[in-house]
């Protein structure tokens, strides 16, 4: 606490992101990143735009970028918003489309639906933009049940594939809660982020986008095409949507994604070709690790994510943690009653999944 901190600023409790450890000790399967290069020609990109056009401002609409993406998801530049990171993204979403309690007149805005079990920045940017939010519970088994989501509300946020679980609801479901949503002009925002490593999940667009102008999806690069360090991440939906985004964009800072940025994602998206064999392989070693685990004794969720959400019976995750932590290997661990007997764990190159298979395997016969 400060006294030079306004009352917004004491009342935060700011996202912990996973740790990121500045040596290369670790066996890094903590925060979902993409164990494989990026394409190399997104490296040649980045390095052809080093030059003395740093000295310009970038292109505050990101045009070349929009409309690759455009194209790649066959929908108009219109309805693709670019910002630095989906996170950046996510929040400006919130901004602009969910009512903060401190703009009614009196009456309190209907709260914000996200599962209690889902990505932990959602209620920080609710509670940074002043939107109330409810969080309904998920099923014993972690899969959400829609009637939760078919209610008057100020909104949805569903990640799909959700984190740190990986189950992906069915496109059937998502479209049964967009359409209850859409007779009050209430947003539905997927998050999709992990939809590249999904059987089903990339088909929302341009499917659903066409058909919903309450939808907007939301995607990354940091995961899909290994450019997690270049934060970029994009949203797709109805172009009045987008101009609402931009709105907000353009009263906080005209220039989130600089040349490089720019750059580097127009070459990842033209290079879609090469990120689907990543994810093919990151998928194949998700399934094969999940047998192996299972077979193990060890439960595994199943995920169309490019992480596992497993547990040692009879293991407190938090051991988990430290104890693969100790053997080199970072893993996340949730600490909330409902994820506290599980830990997370990102995909990597199938050597480093071998190591923590063995490890786990090494864990679960420890105990009697
Ligand atoms: N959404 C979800 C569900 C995530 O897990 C993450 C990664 N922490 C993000 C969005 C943010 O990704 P980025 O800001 O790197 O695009």
């Amino acid at each position: 606490m400060s006294e030079f901190w306004n009352t917004k600023t004491r009342s935060l409790t700011p996202y912990v992101p996973g740790e990121q450890p500045q040596n290369k000790k670790f066996v890094k399967l903590n925060t979902n990143e993409n164990p494989y290069p990026p394409a190399p020609v997104v490296l040649r990109t980045i390095r052809k735009a080093v030059d003395q056009s740093i000295r310009l401002y970038p292109d505050p609409e990101s045009a070349e970028l929009r409309q690759l993406i455009a194209e790649k998801y066959a929908v108009k530049p219109e309805q693709v918003f670019v910002g630095n990171g989906s996170d950046e993204v996510l929040s400006m979403a919130f901004a602009a489309f969910f009512e903060s309690a401190s703009t009614e007149d009196g009456t309190a805005p209907l709260p914000v639906l996200f599962p209690d079990v889902t990505y932990s920045f959602y209620p920080v940017f609710a509670d940074l933009w002043g939107v109330p939010y409810e969080t309904p519970a998920v099923q014993k088994d972690f899969t959400i049940d829609i009637k939760d989501y078919r209610r008057r509300a100020g909104g949805v946020v569903l990640a799909n594939p959700n984190t740190p679980t990986g189950l992906l609801l069915p496109l059937t479901e998502v479209r049964a809660i967009l359409k209850y949503h859409e007779k009050y002009n209430k947003v539905v925002i997927l998050d999709q982020a992990y939809a590249p490593f999904s059987k089903g999940g990339t088909k929302a667009v341009p499917a659903l986008i066409e058909r919903y102008p309450n939808l907007l999806t939301v995607h990354t690069l940091s995961k899909s095409s290994s450019l997690a360090g270049m934060r970029i991440g994009f949203a797709i939906g109805n172009a009045k949507l987008i101009e609402g985004l931009c709105r907000i964009r353009d009263s906080f800072n005209s220039y989130t994604l600089d040349r490089l940025a720019q750059a580097a994602g127009a070459a990842a998206i033209s290079a879609s070709r090469y990120f689907k064999g990543t994810a093919k392989k990151i998928i194949a070693t998700r399934e094969r690790i999940s047998a192996d685990l299972k077979n193990a004794g060890i439960d595994v969720l199943p995920s169309e994510a490019n992480f596992i959400f497993i547990r040692i019976p009879k293991v407190d995750g938090a051991k988990v943690y430290a104890a693969l932590k100790k053997k080199g290997i970072l893993v996340r661990h949730f600490n909330k009653p409902q994820t506290a007997d599980y830990v997370r764990v990102s995909i990597g190159i199938d050597e480093e999944m071998d190591r923590f298979v063995a490890e786990c395997a090494a864990i679960k016969s420890a105990v009697k």
